[in-house]
């Protein structure tokens, strides 16, 4: 089997994807479109960069290339579109009375459980990675037609086989693991300008670059020996294919006592639960940004954002968590209050001293927004129990001699310590947090648009000012 290229034009050069963690299998809803109707229909009713899929498969089984590796535009949610593919299959494989009702073929269950176990073993995924477009949003798609099941069956089969003319075990050989994806990146793309063929593998919190994947442990080998010689560190991961679904690999740290497990179940359902302060983001910045348009924000809450997102990467802190905070203290950057926007305080911190909450004066007043951002972030940091940057402001030291600073984890323990109301953490996760989680990643297009308009009413509003101040002129002129 094989992918064929479809050779279509896009606005604008596609973007790669970073990693996969799913495969989204979808149908277009449409009972004959191929690839270019699709395309064509994506890029002039939708006004998208082309077709949203990365991969498509007709009813005869061919397979097509889309987007291919690249970002595609098939699940809004959740950033998915930054982290998965997304496979299309032909047809309407929905049975419902609008009469447009096709069946999935065999040749295109065949060839999607072909396509997924190629790419399944590509990214270092598992079949369970395999999902439908309405696993994650609300849609149904890829249909109640979709036969799911037998395609997951096959695409099991079909690792499986591959696994046993390999003895069972696939050796990989690896030549760097990094926390970061852009370090991940330098080296992939130094071994790839030595002619390797570096790729980038996702681990739950790690990224390993790759260089090959062998079934026999000589071949392995032969190859770490001469990337070895090229002066990398090498390292053969050798993982079993067998009949388990996820098998651990050999260099994956031993299973934890029972009791830990245990202890470790307890608090992932304590996690679940609450909402946690520190972390990675479970939102980007352009979803916030959408998020405080829809409710009305000031520009320059919705400019702030990336900065947020910027602080929280670099401190392990939920940027979201943080902006839905702004967001309550300073009406989405309107400053109702007594704060005035002058004072760049993002989260309502008083001064040291303290004072009444009605008294402007007895709340920081920070040089620039981004200090402001900064200060937020380190005011949280008592709380959580994380290093502050740079030289916190006053407030800072008044929460780390209280006798709760650094064990704060979760939004809802805020209440009735970063302000009095006893309700003021579950206030931000219900009143923003959880809205701004539900906002849907929008389209690069979208974004696009976003700006130019921007840029006119910044335009609009200088040329109004320029005229106040010509009218001001002219009637001085008339004097
Ligand atoms: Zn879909």
């Amino acid at each position: 089997m094989e992918i064929k290229k479809a050779n279509l034009s896009w606005r604008r050069a596609l973007t790669p994807l970073k990693r996969v963690e799913k495969i989204f299998q979808h149908h277009p809803a449409h009972p004959s479109w191929g690839v270019q109707e699709i395309h064509d229909d994506h890029q002039n009713r939708l006004g998208w960069n082309g077709g949203g899929y990365t991969h498509f498969i007709y009813r005869n089984g061919d397979i097509y290339e889309m987007r291919g590796e690249h970002q595609g535009a098939h699940v809004g949610r959740d950033n998915w579109n930054e982290r998965s593919l997304g496979i299309c299959y032909q047809g309407y494989l929905h049975n419902d009375s609008t009469g447009n009702t096709t069946e999935m073929t065999n040749e295109q269950v065949k060839s999607g459980a072909w396509l997924n176990a190629k790419l399944i073993k590509d990214y270092d995924l598992t079949v369970d990675d395999i999902a439908g477009h309405g696993e994650v949003s609300a849609t149904a798609c890829p249909g109640n037609l979709f036969r799911m099941d037998e395609l997951k069956a096959q695409a099991k089969q079909l690792l499986k086989s591959e696994g046993k003319e390999q003895d069972d075990t696939i050796h990989r050989v690896q030549i760097g693991a990094y926390s970061k994806w852009e370090n991940a990146a330098n080296t992939a793309e130094d071994a790839q300008d030595k002619g390797y063929d570096a790729y980038i593998g996702t681990r739950r919190d790690y990224y390993v670059v790759q260089i090959g994947a062998f079934g026999e442990l000589k071949n392995a080998t032969a190859l770490a020996d001469q990337a070895e010689g090229d002066g990398y560190e090498i390292y053969i991961s050798s993982q079993a294919l067998g009949p388990a679904e996820q098998p651990e690999e050999k260099d994956a740290d031993p299973e934890p006592p029972e009791e830990e497990q245990e202890q470790e179940k307890e608090e992932e359902k304590e996690e679940k639960e609450k909402t946690p302060i520190t972390g990675r983001a479970k939102a980007t910045y352009r979803q916030a940004q959408k998020w405080a348009k829809n409710r009305g924000a000031h520009r320059r809450f919705i400019e702030i954002a990336e900065l947020y997102w910027g602080y929280g990467e670099q401190m392990g802190i939920r940027p979201e968590v943080l902006y839905a905070q702004a967001a309550k203290e300073t009406a989405f950057g309107n400053y109702t209050g007594v704060v005035p926007p002058t004072h760049n305080n993002w989260a309502g911190i008083k001064i040291r001293e303290g004072g009444p909450n009605n008294d402007p004066d007895a709340h920081e007043k920070f040089d620039t927004p981004e200090e402001g951002v900064r200060a937020h972030f380190n005011h949280i940091c008592a709380y959580v129990g994380k290093e502050p940057i740079g030289e916190p402001h006053g407030r800072y030291k008044t929460v780390m001699v209280t006798a709760w600073a650094g064990t704060i984890k979760y939004v809802e323990e805020l209440g009735a310590r970063w302000a009095p109301a006893s309700g003021y953490g579950e206030s931000i996760i219900n009143d923003y947090l959880n809205d701004l989680l539900d906002t849907p990643e929008p389209e690069e297009e979208e974004i696009e648009e976003e700006t130019s308009k921007n840029l006119v009413e910044a335009i609009i509003e200088a040329m109004k000012n320029l005229i106040e101040l010509l009218k001001k002129f002219i009637k001085k002129e008339e004097h």
